[in-house]
């Protein structure tokens, strides 16, 4: 009999990415291959996000291209999984208006994955099997990672913050946060398995709080997470530490030692405002103010100069003014963000600000987006001008996948760097005169490893 092949689909945020590597693990420890062409695959799961109106969009835009693929192929199994499952109404609407899709679980369920996929293959019935809420946080599941020298490391679930436009604490539960022990062993395992640099995952990472439940001489019995980055950071073998997502209002000056104390923890910080306004910040409930977050900027810059900081920001909010606009566009001069990722507001059903009053139409939305866009490009390209003369530190990922002469990596700061070296560098960190840059990456040449 002939291995069956899988393809997953990801959308949305690294908890989404590293979930799918979980299920790849898992697909993988069952037997199954993975299909380059996902149209082609024996198994298509499809593990989706509803932060945004535009994943949702493109969720049902793709399932409906597999309809054309279980009319030619009826034993496909199409999988679907991930944020929007734990919505009653999508499932509703798939089981409705999709009936091609043969099973349909959530994300607190995802070690369930192999039994059910067996049940709908061994019974070829439709299964749903979405669990309301999380139980406890299942540890050892296998991964297959897309990245051979990076890795990214879940160390809390779910978010208690509930800010109003985002359906996360809906759709992944409260704060749940793994034992040191498990994840200081889990990335013992990936440097014996070669990987150099670790991403620690979480919704809103400063506030984890470790428990432990053994008695351990080394660990606390309450770890927070600038003591877990310090546990990590003896880590031998392990280069580098980064972490996403933090809230500003939970920024400890622990955390900020940190920066100063722990030598692999890379100097950049993901830090998203979302606005400018403190009238429209505290309408999204962030609970922290435009001044509280310049002054957040500051004491990091006094302790870490160099340090990079990228953002998110949310255009168009509810109620957002000419004016709240462009206290954003102050804040973003203000701060000089080495980069952001942008959005236009998009409601987001079950969420408070669905029904906030003021909803801003669309072509204004666009025009502030395009306005903030330009801003923050001016400054990206001015940052990376900088560099240019300078020689970075960037741990080798492989070819680049555009110009198979030269390799690619990232710096410290988390600057995308494209670069010659005389020899295959892959999976070091190496010394890079930067030569060149753009407003999204920079160029260079190794002079070593
Ligand atoms: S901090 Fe706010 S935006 Fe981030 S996941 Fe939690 S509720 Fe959503």
């Amino acid at each position: 009999m002939r291995n069956k092949s899988f393809y997953i689909q990801t959308f949305g945020c690294q908890m989404n990415e590293r979930d799918s590597e979980t299920l790849a693990g898992m697909l993988r420890d069952s037997g199954y291959y993975e299909s380059p062409v996902r149209n082609q695959a024996d198994v298509i799961v499809i593990n989706t996000c509803s932060v945004r109106e535009n994943a949702d969009k493109r969720f049902f835009g793709t399932l409906g291209q597999l309809k054309a693929v279980k009319r030619e192929r009826p034993d496909t199994v199409v999988a679907v999984c991930g944020c929007m499952m734990q919505q009653q109404h999508i499932i509703e609407t798939l089981k409705a208006k999709y009936p091609w899709v043969d099973l349909i679980f959530g994300t607190h369920n995802i070690h369930e994955f192999p039994e059910l996929l067996a049940n709908v293959l061994n019974e070829r019935e439709k299964i749903v099997a979405v669990w309301g809420r999380a139980e406890n946080i299942i540890e050892g599941l296998p991964s297959m990672r897309k990245n051979p020298y990076k890795a990214f490391v879940n160390i809390m679930y779910g978010c208690d913050n509930f800010c109003t436009y985002c359906i996360v604490p809906f759709t992944r539960g409260r704060e749940r946060s793994r034992e040191p022990k498990a994840i200081l062993h889990e990335v013992y395992r990936l440097v014996e398995d070669g990987v150099r640099e670790i991403t620690l995952l979480g919704q809103n990472v400063n506030s984890y709080q470790g428990m432990v439940s053994e008695e351990d001489s080394e660990i606390k019995k309450e770890t927070s997470f600038a003591e877990l980055i310090c546990l990590l950071n003896k880590t031998e073998g392990l280069e580098r530490i980064r972490f996403m997502t933090s809230h500003p209002k939970d920024l400890s000056e622990e955390l900020i030692e940190a920066y100063v104390s722990c030598e692999k923890l890379c100097p950049h910080i993901h830090l998203p405002v979302q606005s400018g306004s403190t009238k429209i910040l505290s309408m999204m409930n962030r609970k922290y103010t435009a001044e509280a977050y310049l002054k957040l900027v500051e004491r990091l810059r006094s302790r870490v100069p160099d340090i990079a900081i990228t953002t998110d920001i949310i255009v168009g909010f509810p109620g957002e003014t000419e004016q709240d606009f462009d206290a954003t566009l102050n804040l973003v001069k203000t701060v000089g963000f080495d980069s952001a990722f942008t959005f236009l507001y998009s409601a987001r059903k079950g969420t408070p600000a669905e029904d906030f009053k003021d909803q801003v139409p669309e072509s204004i939305k666009h025009d502030r987006f395009n306005r903030l866009v330009n801003i923050l490009n001016i400054t990206s390209a001015e940052k990376n001008k900088a560099l240019v003369g300078t020689t970075e530190e960037v741990l080798a990922e492989g070819k680049s996948k555009t110009n198979a002469a030269l390799f690619t990596g990232r710096t410290g700061g988390h600057k995308l760097v494209n670069f010659k070296a005389d020899s295959d560098v892959s999976g070091h960190i190496v010394k890079v005169l930067i030569t060149n840059s753009t407003t999204f990456s920079l160029t260079g040449r190794a002079s070593e490893v």
